[in-house]
C-alpha cells in the first residue's frame, strides 16, 4: 500500500504546498527569524524533486534517504538539517513493506531524530511542536486501527494545532529563542512548515 510511488507522491505534493506557503512562511520568520524559511524550504524541496528525477529511486526508504539528504546539503538554514534527518531516520527505520503501523514507528523515530539533533523539545516553540503531536496521533490512530488515510488525517490534524499552539509560546531553541519574550505571539515558522508536510502526507493516501 505505502509503496514507492506513495513516498513519491508526498515529496511532489510537500514542494507543491511549500511553494503555495513560501511567502507565508517567509512572513512568519521575517517576524521571529531572519525572513528565509519559506525560501529555504522551497529552494530544499525543488532540489529534492531534481534529485528524485535524476536518480529514481527504487524503494521507499530510497525515496525519503535522497530526499534527506538533499535537504541537508542543499537548505543553507537550520531547518535543512533537522528536515533532513527527520526524513533520513524515517527511510532508514521503514519496514519493507511499509505497513500503517511500521510507518507510525518510522515517523516517531524521525522526530526524535530532530529532538536529539536540535536539542529541542515540546514547548520549546519549534517544528517538534507540530511533528510530536503528529507522530503521537499517528500511533494512537493506528492502534485503534484506522486506516492509513484516517490515521494521516488525525496526524495531519495535530500537526495544524501543534503550530498553532506555537503562537503564546516564548522560543527556547534556534534564531527565535535570541527575541527571548518578543517571540510570543507569533507562530513558529517551522511548526508551520512541519504542519503543511503533515498534510501533504495526508493528500497523498487521500
Ligand atoms: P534559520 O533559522 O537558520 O534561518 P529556517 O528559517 O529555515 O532556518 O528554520 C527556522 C525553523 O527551524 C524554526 O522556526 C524552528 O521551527 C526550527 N528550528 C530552529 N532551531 C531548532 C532546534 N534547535 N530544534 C528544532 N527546530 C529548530
Ligand atoms: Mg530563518
Ligand atoms: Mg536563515
Amino acid at each position: 500500500m505505502l509503496g514507492t510511488d506513495f513516498f513519491l507522491a508526498w515529496m511532489t505534493l510537500a514542494a507543491g504546498t511549500v511553494r503555495l506557503h513560501r511567502d507565508r512562511l517567509t512572513g512568519l520568520d521575517a517576524a521571529i527569524g531572519d525572513a528565509d524559511h519559506g525560501a529555504n524550504l522551497d529552494r530544499g524541496f525543488t532540489e529534492v524533486g531534481k534529485a528524485l528525477t535524476e536518480w529514481p529511486p527504487t524503494s521507499p526508504a530510497q525515496v525519503l534517504v535522497s530526499a534527506g539528504t538533499t535537504l541537508i546539503r542543499r537548505v543553507g538554514g537550520a531547518s535543512g538539517p533537522l528536515y533532513g534527518s527527520f526524513f533520513r531516520q524515517l527511510g532508514k527505520s521503514l519496514d519493507v513493506p511499509a505497513t500503517p503501523a511500521g510507518f507510525a514507528a518510522a515517523f516517531a523515530s524521525g522526530v526524535l531524530a530532530v529532538e536529539r539533533l536540535g536539542k529541542a523539545a515540546q514547548g520549546d516553540k519549534t517544528m517538534i511542536d507540530a511533528l510530536a503531536p503528529a507522530a503521537r496521533a499517528l500511533t494512537q490512530a493506528v492502534q485503534e486501527g484506522a486506516d492509513e488515510r484516517k490515521a494521516f488525517e488525525r496526524a495531519a490534524r495535530a500537526a495544524e494545532e501543534g503550530a498553532k499552539a506555537t503562537i503564546p509560546l516564548r522560543a527556547r531553541k534556534g534564531r527565535a529563542s535570541y527575541l527571548g519574550e518578543r517571540s510570543i505571539g507569533h507562530e513558529d515558522p517551522g511548526a508551520a512548515s512541519s504542519a503543511l508536510i503533515v498534510a501533504s502526507l495526508a493528500e497523498a493516501a487521500a
